[in-house]
């Protein structure tokens, strides 16, 4: 069995530094609260829940701590409710987050209808839609605009593909151009995802098995497996190598590609990579 990893893997910029900062804190000895998941990867919060770093649903339960704003950031009225409270803050928004809460934030002041190519639900894309005004819609799928709409600015989540934003753009024109006079596009997918998503596309059609190492509450993974699986290369998407147990098979697999989302730890591929290695196909 020949195990192949994606050259561009695991850590993205923003991933690091907000792991950076939140580990320099907790080593200053202050205490330390995540206002929700810092990262969405379980072995990244267990690991500085380990020394110390308390995960918080809101400002109330700061309780005196450091608050550190995760890397997908908050929404505005948290970031008002902020600038209201003296709480000593640490904020590891992602830079590239942070230009798109802008852009919607922008098109919304100048008044343009905000849509959002992203999951609704995903806290980034809360975010983001909380700066882009009420009329603000998110949707992986073509909307249905009202009539009264003339003029929208469109941007997407960060770790979205880019095949699929462009689906999404060209639904959108073939079914809206004739009634909007006005459209602005932002692309505000991230690079570090692009590579990702190239690299285990590319890796995805010359092996048998695809194995996606990540949180599966972390959007830029589960769009990875998403990618792999459309290659027709069967692919799993796992958390860790507790995964790989006595009744784990490899669907006869000769090849198995892995690689990891943007906030996977090296070690976990490593552990994942030794498991299977271990393991008889
Ligand atoms: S995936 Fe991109 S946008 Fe998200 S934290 Fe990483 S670098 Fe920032």
């Amino acid at each position: 069995m020949e195990i192949r990893l994606t050259s561009e893997r695991g850590f993205c910029s923003g991933v690091r530094r907000a792991i950076e900062l939140a580990e320099r804190a907790v080593e200053s000895g202050k205490p330390l609260a995540s206002l929700g998941a810092i990262v969405h990867n379980r072995q990244v919060i267990e690991h500085l829940s380990a020394r110390g770093m308390r995960i918080v649903e809101s400002l109330d339960e700061a309780d005196g701590a450091t608050l550190l704003i995760p890397s997908h950031g908050v929404g505005r009225q948290v970031v008002s409710e902020l600038d209201a409270r003296e709480l000593s803050l640490i904020d590891a928004t992602c830079p590239i987050v942070l230009n798109a809460q802008q852009v919607a934030h922008r098109l919304h002041r100048e008044g343009f209808m905000v849509l959002i190519f992203g999951d609704a639900s995903h806290t980034e894309v809360k975010g983001l839609l909380s700066w882009a005004g009420e009329s603000a819609m998110a949707t992986t799928t073509t909307p249905e605009l009202s009539a009264s709409v003339r003029r929208i600015g469109v941007l997407s989540q960060t770790t979205q593909s880019q095949t699929q934003f462009a689906a999404f753009l060209a639904q959108l024109m073939d079914s809206q151009l004739a009634s909007l006079s006005e459209i602005y596009v932002f692309n505000t997918i991230c690079d570090a995802t692009t590579r990702r998503q190239a690299a285990a596309l590319q890796l995805a059609s010359e092996v048998d098995l695809m194995l996606v190492v990540g949180g599966y509450d972390s959007a830029n993974t589960r769009h990875l497996a998403e990618i792999c699986s459309s290659t027709g290369a069967r692919t799993l998407h796992i958390e860790s190598a507790d995964e790989i147990g006595p009744s784990w098979h490899c669907f006869g697999a000769s090849r198995i590609g892995v690689t990891g989302g943007a906030s996977t730890p090296e070690w976990v591929i490593k552990e994942v990579i030794e498991k299977l290695e271990g393991t008889k196909c």
